[in-house]
């Protein structure tokens, strides 16, 4: 769990910076890290995740420049989803399936927050490595294969695909096309854990993200026209469907029936 924490706050410090590059269209590799108000490149003793932070009181050593409370809020998050994400899944071969998840959760969330876009440079890539680390989750090595979850996962994939193109279509100004392609990548993720992980994930997005948007309404936070994005609630959504949606979809058959 140590280790999962520390994974967790060192890729949520390389999150801040695919946060900030990719919707600026620059390179996450090259040229390393610098302070954008003085452009004096980050030291590797105050790169350290969250401490850094707190030892510069968030305040750049060079030019005294404040430092954002989201990046040390970015990497202590990562960390946290990172451990609940070893808790559900133990130490299997699900594990890195569903941490590469919520690695790229974290930052589609963040940047649809700040401009309104789910990049195609972090969606797309996820069809293929989500359904890569999928197939060795179902593999199972060592122990026993479940190419079942597989197949039901492409179907699932599809599904959602399909349903959020048709909204798409229907509703064009709340629904954007970044959504209709994240909705394909939550779609195989929920399926493969389960039909009930799927309806109630999916159902869900829609659920938290209306109540959310009425709340937000009412507190006049935001306009008709504010336009909150939809990326994060269908992000948190999955996140419920993963985490509880077979037993709560049990629970609902059990009082239907
Ligand atoms: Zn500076």
């Amino acid at each position: 769990m140590c280790f999962v924490l520390l994974l967790g706050l060192a890729v949520g410090s390389f999150l801040n910076v695919v946060i900030w590059r990719v919707p600026r269209r620059e390179s996450i590799v090259a040229p390393p890290s610098a302070c954008p108000v003085c452009g004096h490149p980050i030291r590797p003793r105050d790169n350290v995740p969250v401490l850094s932070w707190l030892v510069l009181r968030a305040r750049c050593r060079d030019c005294n420049a404040p430092i954002s409370r989201r990046y040390p809020l970015v990497e202590a998050g990562t960390g946290l989803i990172f451990v609940l994400v070893a808790w559900q899944f133990g130490l299997t071969w699900d594990l890195p399936a569903f941490l590469y998840l919520a690695a790229i959760a974290v930052a589609l969330a963040m940047i649809d927050l700040d401009v309104h876009r789910l990049p195609d440079v972090i969606v797309l890539p996820a069809y293929g490595v989500g359904l890569v680390l999928l197939a060795l989750a179902s593999a199972d090595p060592g122990g026993t294969a479940d190419w079942g979850a597989l197949v039901r996962a492409l179907i699932g994939g599809a599904g959602l695909f399909a349903m959020y193109f048709l909204l798409a279509l229907v509703y064009p100004a709340g629904m954007g096309f970044g959504d209709v392609k994240l909705a394909g990548v939550l779609g195989l993720y929920l399926a493969w854990i389960g039909w009930g992980a799927l309806v109630v994930g999916a159902f869900s997005a829609f659920l938290v993200g209306g109540v959310f948007s009425i709340a937000l309404l009412a507190a006049r936070l935001a306009t008709r026209k504010s336009g909150i994005p939809f990326g994060p609630w269908m992000l948190a959504g999955a996140a419920i469907g993963i985490a509880a949606g077979e037993p709560i979809w049990s629970a609902y058959l059990g009082l239907m029936v």
